[in-house]
């Protein structure tokens, strides 16, 4: 990024992200002083060719910018006095979008850059838009909050799109952020502890879509308050609004009509896309995200019959609810990304006849929210910390059974689901709990689930 030239730029947080930002600054001229409170991120920037100093003890009259790498937040104790003492001399605080931004103002004004947000479905409808746009033979890069940090991508240029997935804490720290389209999913009670409160993290949201560039679009969720209140604001400070809803009819917009998208203009109906089929978007959240992708393509002039195509081969994203393989009638599913009850609801409710491992690191609330949805249980394996806890919640009434680790959940649930009788037998990762009790993460989790899956006799294994 050229943006900074010649000027001096103070960068906290030094992981993968940030070792991007550092080494884009100097690729583009800029001046760079980093620090990271890690003593083994600060040696690898160093090794990296970065200069590494404690901002304490740096000159902020001629720092021009105090940049924070992704994931280093605000309210963070340790970034906390970089802020300070940058605020205190005047100096800017800006994140790795914002440079994005800056950059593309200055060297390629109209290339379509579509940014996604929402509490739910970023990342699924960032590769949704990204696959459909390269099934449509577009240039695309894909990245911010997900995979590849932005700094990272090839920058803009005429014809290239950028794919960004953007979370609150970027969307703050990116004053100009101007989207060609923004796209705004949900919002819901989640990830306050950043932001707040509910009304604050929705107004650091909003900014996505009150910033989209003239003859932009924005494309908006409206299944909630926030959002609906947000679409009606850009539509009134005249951005074109595209709305979309899987739990009403509307005149104007994409909604969901059971398993089929409906796009609407006018009053009358112009498309139908059936949704019906495609493993990698069950349910109404992916309707949602795929109404959303849906939405996004059609504005940059992708044909309705192309992004039904490419929907029906995209492939999904992993741990979300992956199909990973067959074994027979028995799917089975990694679901390994839902940390938390609310997110293992929507897996439940997916499916019927369900051989389900879960647990792990507890969360406050257990499965309590998920009785509803018990009856749809055939048996839980119970795994890690939880297991406990768990096997009270499920009580008498749903069959289950402690089995302790994950290896020993795949033997039992693969053998009972076999000879279940059941139509559409499914053994469901889905652990309502986070990881770090017995792996570093919920990837590490997802990936072992695969191995095993993949390694039990007669499985026809589905890859990527
Ligand atoms: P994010 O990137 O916002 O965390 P993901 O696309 O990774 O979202 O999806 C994470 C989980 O959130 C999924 O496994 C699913 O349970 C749930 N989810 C996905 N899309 C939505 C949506 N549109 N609304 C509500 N929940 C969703």
């Amino acid at each position: 990024v050229t943006t900074f030239k010649d000027q001096t730029v103070a960068l906290f947080g030094l992981g993968g992200s940030g070792l991007a930002t550092a080494q884009a600054l100097l690729a583009g001229g800029a001046r760079v002083v980093a620090y990271d409170d890690a003593e083994a991120s600060r040696r690898k920037a160093g090794e990296a060719g970065v200069p590494v100093q404690d901002l304490r003890s740096i000159d902020w009259t001629v720092v021009a910018a105090l940049v924070l790498a992704p994931g280093v937040p605000l309210t963070h104790p340790d970034p906390h006095w970089s802020v300070k003492l940058a605020r205190a001399a005047g100096v800017e605080v800006i994140g790795d979008i914002e440079l994005f931004c800056r950059e593309r103002q200055a060297i390629a004004r109209r290339s379509p850059f579509i940014a996604i947000t929402g509490t739910n479905g970023k990342s699924t409808t960032t590769a949704l838009i990204a696959h459909i746009l390269r099934v449509a033979g577009r240039d695309v890069q894909l990245g911010g909050n997900i995979g590849t940090a932005i700094l990272s991508l090839a920058p803009p240029k005429p014809g290239r799109v950028h794919v960004i997935e953007c979370s609150s804490y970027q969307i703050d720290l990116a004053p100009s952020l101007d989207p060609s389209v923004g796209v705004m999913l949900n919002v819901t009670p989640d990830h306050l502890d950043r932001h707040g409160t509910l009304e604050n993290y929705a107004a650091v949201k909003e900014r996505l879509i009150v910033g989209v560039e003239g003859g932009g679009t924005a494309v908006v969720g409206v299944d909630d308050d926030f959002s609906a209140a947000m679409a009606d604001r850009a539509e009134q400070a005249g951005t074109h609004v595209v709305r979309i809803s899987v739990v009403r009819p509307l005149p104007d917009g994409i909604w969901r009509d059971a398993e089929t998208l409906v796009v609407s203009e006018g009053g009358a109906e112009r498309f139908r896309l059936p949704l019906a089929g495609i493993g990698s978007l069950r349910g109404a959240h992916n309707a949602q995200n795929a109404a959303a992708a849906f939405a996004t393509c059609r504005a940059l002039g992708v044909a309705p019959e192309v992004i039904t195509v490419a929907m029906k081969r995209f492939p999904g994203l992993a741990h979300r609810m992956e199909e990973v393989g067959n074994k027979g009638k028995v799917l089975f599913v990694n679901d390994s990304k839902a940390t938390n009850a609310d997110a293992a609801e929507r897996a439940l409710t997916s499916f019927t006849d369900i051989f389900w491992i879960a647990g792990g690191k507890p969360k406050a609330g257990g499965i309590t929210p998920l009785k509803p949805w018990f009856d749809r249980i055939a048996k839980a394996y119970l795994i890690g910390e939880a297991a406990g806890d768990f096997a009270a919640t499920l009580g008498a009434d749903v069959p289950h059974e402690i089995v302790g680790t994950l290896d020993k959940a795949v033997e039992a649930a693969a053998r009972d689901a076999e000879v279940s009788g059941a139509d559409e037998p499914v053994v469901l990762l889905s652990p309502a709990c986070a990881s770090f009790d017995q792996y570093p993460n919920f990837e590490v989790r997802g990936d072992a689930f695969r191995a095993l899956v993949r390694a039990l006799p007669g499985i026809a294994a589905r890859e990527k």
